[in-house]
């Protein structure tokens, strides 16, 4: 095993991996900005290493400053968490040139995956569906009239290199196409770098669920079932639940072959997501791979046992997967409610300033994956997300039962929180019913 580890990340997800190192009786060291010299990631560490000044650019995004930081301080591997570098494939060569394992999947399959419209191509030689949209990207604007109508308005524009829901722009019809492309490639050209997109059908009120798959690099690839991540506001999730209320046995065999299929394709290794859409007549649609662990991960943990980083590590050692398909058991329900410091009166804005009050749930069943504490400073540079919030239950009715209870205990006071909307989510007859799509949240709150 590995004696010491780098975390290139901030939040909740630098302590999580941090967590699955300790288990493993693995070393780790942190990185931080500037603002970030006492915070809870820093603080959790073995060790810390200043990356430089607040902006991400300048620190956690930063490649030499992060290298440097694991080459002075003997870290023999970088794990990126999500967001950052997680699925930069130039970060993963970089770290291999200075002999740092980076611990998730080969430069390949994140250049594969990374670039959507081609990906797209890809899943469809490998027979796994996509949805209906353009071959590559598109350019010329008569071309895309043309394929818009083929497949028949409305019609999405997304960025081919886009992610965390930006670079999507929904068409109604062939006036406003000039417009959305236009607008799309120049948001995914300042975000990405990159403006290249391409158009998908818009599917009605579809549902969101994805497939977690795990591979190692003796060719074992295991699926560990569904998330349904439907509950968004501006595509961005806010609630992601294991297993759906919208999946069968025939659907979840077929999907997770389907995620296999995706995997082998692109020679796979480490933990990774692959996104569908189900529409209202049953069919599923590859949307998009995510090529590192996610921020729902803790959903699937709960319900089958399996520590998915401490996989992401073991495999990046080299070591197989510690469990084969057969050995995977589900048990019960398990729900995450995403707490951001964003108001969700106010449209969603973020809401950066001072934790004054800070009182986690806790009891049977609750898991918190938290980066704050009192005292603690939100800031304005980073992702909104202070913590995580996973329950599980015997079923989902008492997953939701116990998610109510806990966020009943949880007391934040200093910045707004979704505290209060997750509440109000727990009581929603129709929600309750798990009768959702990727559009329920904007139905039920102004801004979302
Ligand atoms: P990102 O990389 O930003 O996560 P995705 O391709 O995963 O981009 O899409 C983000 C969200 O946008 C999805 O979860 C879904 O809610 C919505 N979406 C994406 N593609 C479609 C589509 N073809 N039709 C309807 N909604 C879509
Ligand atoms: P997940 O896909 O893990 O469910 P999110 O879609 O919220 O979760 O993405 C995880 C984090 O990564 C968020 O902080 C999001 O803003 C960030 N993120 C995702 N894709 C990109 C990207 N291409 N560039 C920058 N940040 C991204
Ligand atoms: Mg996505």
């Amino acid at each position: 095993m590995f004696t010491k580890i780098l975390v290139a990340n901030r939040g909740e997800i630098a302590i999580r991996v941090m967590r699955a190192a300790k288990e493993l009786g693995v070393k780790t060291v942190a990185v931080y900005s500037d603002v970030d010299k006492d915070a809870p990631h820093v603080q959790y560490a073995d060790e810390a290493f200043p990356i430089g000044p607040a902006q991400s650019q300048l620190s956690y995004l930063h490649i030499p400053n992060i290298i440097n930081a694991a080459v002075h301080t003997g870290a023999e591997a970088i794990h990126p968490g999500y967001g950052f570098l997680s699925e930069n494939d130039h970060f993963a060569r970089v770290c291999e040139t200075w002999g740092l394992v980076f611990i998730g999947p080969p430069a390949t399959a994140i250049q594969q995956m990374g670039i959507k419209a081609g990906a797209r191509r890809l899943m469809e030689e490998a027979g796994v569906p996509v949805v209906p949209g353009t071959e590559g990207t598109v350019t010329d604007l008569e071309d895309a009239k043309q394929i818009a109508q083929k497949i028949g308005y409305p019609v999405l524009v997304k960025a081919s290199f886009g992610g965390g829901g930006r670079g999507i722009r929904i068409v109604e019809d062939a006036d406003g196409l000039a417009d959305a492309l236009e607008r799309a490639s120049r948001e995914a050209q300042s975000a990405f770098g990159q403006g290249d997109v391409y158009l998908e059908k818009y599917l009605i009120n579809p549902r969101h669920i994805e497939i977690q798959v795990l591979a190692d690099k003796m060719g074992h690839v295991v699926t560990l079932g569904e998330r349904e991540s439907s509950l968004q506001r501006r595509r961005q999730k806010l609630l992601e639940e294991a297993p759906s209320s919208g999946m069968t046995p025939e659907l979840r065999s077929a999907m997770s072959d389907a995620a296999r299929r995706a995997a082998l394709a692109v020679d796979y290794e480490s933990a990774g997501t692959l996104e569908f859409l189900l529409d209202q007549s049953g069919a599923f649609y590859f949307m998009e791979m995510n090529t590192r662990v996610q921020v729902e991960h803790a959903c699937t943990e709960v319900i089958t046992g399996v520590d998915i980083v401490q996989e992401q590590i073991r495999i990046a050692q080299g070591l197989p997967l510690s469990i084969t398909q057969e050995e995977v058991n589900f048990s019960g329900w398990s729900i995450e409610c995403r707490i951001n410091a964003e108001d969700p009166d106010k449209e969603f804005r973020p809401s950066p300033g001072q934790v004054t009050v800070w009182r986690e749930p806790g009891g049977p069943w609750v898991r918190v994956d938290a980066a704050a504490q009192e005292g603690y400073t939100v800031q304005p540079y980073y992702d909104s997300l202070l913590a995580k919030v996973v329950t599980w239950g015997r079923d989902r009715d008492e997953a939701m039962r116990r998610m109510a209870r806990a966020l009943d205990e949880f007391r934040v006071e200093g910045v707004k929180t979704t505290i209060g909307m997750h509440q109000k989510l727990m009581t929603d007859e129709q929600f309750r019913r798990g009768d959702i799509h990727i559009n329920f949240l904007a139905e039920r709150f102004k801004g979302a």
